[in-house]
């Protein structure tokens, strides 16, 4: 009730006010909407099933065979990608994984296959589409054993509690399609990589699939860890897995909506990528529900996109809301039992998000510039009380400053999931929201392009207080 009647003041205020535009209209750009029209249902299908072609895509299995198993079949994903455009630098990156645990039984070369499409004018800032491309079987479920999703949290017949080593070694030559789980997910990446590549971006756009996901996630763990060591600038992850189902094994069904999970961290940059997927998701592509999941996976599950949160990236995983466990790593995760018009609308999703943030200034930042030699204290974001009763926010631009429009400052009641009030305040860094307290809701901040674009929020979240210690006399 204070937020909402606070932002009628201020609507009152600044609508007195000359100089400042409306706020911004909700653009929709039509290059955006382009590209959107070139995700083919007949090239994803096509590449589903020469994914299928390969009978495995084990990490583990026979790299060594041209037609099958997880060699071949990086190769051509590989090549692939290659034939999409000459401005696509694509390669793969290789990592030398020792023997550990059960499931990697031996010593394995490790390929992630990675594509680059160079930004033109930030090109040191990325934004990454991923996907897994690796497969997986668990063999022949003990009698009995119900169908569940792969982990301790499912059904028993479709855990790895009880599995030795000699299962392990044998599960990796086994029949693993993995059409949904996760060629749906590569099909998508590659798609993006063919159509997002005929065209041209600020930012540089990544195009990754990992090996090593069912293995747990070593292909993008070690991809994230060298991005983190090397320091490179990436500013979003979409990570793609299992998006080729529509009808979960209940009867429930619907290609209207797809899930992103980000974390369960307040204000997490990841949860402000959600956010910005939901926002532009269901702005290009209207007749998709994006539902937003606070959590980093679906229960005791895990993805590619958690190595890259771990680093301290914003990262989300899509999903479809409804899974099919009978099919998942297993014989039957095939292009018969999936639905590639599902996988197509989610790579719309994708494409719409990806070019919005790749044709988009970057966040604007909120922290302090750091100073010369360190203060001690640690650094709190720039929001203040300005005469006591305002709210003052400052930011910086984080890029060049010659693409952004202007800055629209987003307000949100602590309890809401969404922004819920934004504000327009033109090309200034800092702006004083009168009589709105900063005690009792959320603020952040946006870039907005010249272009129309806008940035992802950054959120003005406060470090939790610390716990000190305190001296007694003993
Ligand atoms: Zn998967």
């Amino acid at each position: 009730m204070n937020l909402s009647r606070s932002l009628t003041a201020i609507a009152a205020s600044i609508s007195l006010t000359a100089g400042f535009a409306p706020a911004q209209d909700k653009a929709v750009h039509p290059k955006i909407q382009e590209m959107m029209k070139q995700v083919s249902e007949v090239r994803i299908k096509a590449v589903l099933q020469k994914l299928e072609s390969f009978g495995t895509r084990h990490t583990m299995s026979n790299a060594d065979d041209p037609v099958h198993g997880v060699g071949a079949a990086r190769t051509w994903i590989l090549n692939e990608m290659k034939s999409y455009s000459p401005k696509l630098e694509v390669r793969f990156e290789k990592f030398r994984v020792k023997k550990q645990g059960l499931r990697i039984f031996k010593d394995v070369d490790l390929y992630n296959v990675i594509a680059y499409l160079p930004g033109k004018k930030m090109p040191e800032t990325v934004v990454v589409v991923s996907a897994h491309y690796d497969s997986l079987n668990l063999g022949t479920r003990p009698a009995g054993a119900a169908a569940g999703p792969g982990t301790e949290a499912g059904a028993p017949g479709n855990t790895t509690a009880n599995m030795t080593l000699a299962d392990f070694e044998k599960n990796a030559e086994l029949p693993a399609p993995g059409v949904c789980d996760d060629g749906s997910g590569t099909a998508a990446v590659m798609e993006l990589a063919r159509v997002m590549s005929q065209y041209e971006f600020d930012k540089t756009l990544a195009f990754y699939v990992f090996a090593g996901e069912e293995q747990g996630l070593i292909g993008s763990g070690l991809q994230a860890a060298k991005a983190s060591k090397e320091g490179q600038a990436i500013e979003a992850v979409l990570n793609n897995d299992i998006i080729g189902t529509d009808v979960s094994g209940n009867g429930r069904m619907g290609n209207g909506s797809v899930s992103v999970y980000s974390d369960e961290t307040m204000d997490s940059v990841s949860q402000q990528l959600s956010r910005y997927v939901r926002e532009i998701g269901e702005r290009y592509l209207p007749s998709m529900k994006i539902n937003t999941v606070f959590m980093g996976d679906r229960l005791g599950r895990g993805g590619d996109q958690t190595p890259f949160q771990w680093e301290g990236f914003a990262a989300v995983r899509v999903s479809t809301p409804n899974e099919m466990y009978a099919n998942q790593h297993h014989a039957t995760d095939t292009l018969a039992n999936m639905s590639v018009p599902y996988t197509a609308r989610v790579a719309q999703v994708n494409l719409a998000v990806a070019a919005s943030l790749a044709l988009g200034p970057k966040p604007p930042a909120v922290m302090p510039a750091p100073p010369a030699s360190g203060s001690g204290r640690r650094p709190t974001p720039m929001i203040a009380r300005g005469g006591g009763y305002d709210a003052v926010l400052r930011w910086r631009a984080a890029g060049p400053e010659e693409g952004i429009k202007g800055y629209a400052i987003v307000m949100r009641a602590t309890t809401s999931p969404y922004w819920e009030q934004e504000v327009y305040v033109g090309k200034v860094n800092t702006y004083t929201l009168k009589d709105v307290s900063i005690d009792d809701a959320k603020f952040g901040v946006k870039a907005i392009g010249v272009n129309g674009t806008e940035s992802l929020v950054t959120s003005y979240a406060f470090p939790p207080r610390q716990k000190v210690e305190i001296e007694t006399i003993q």
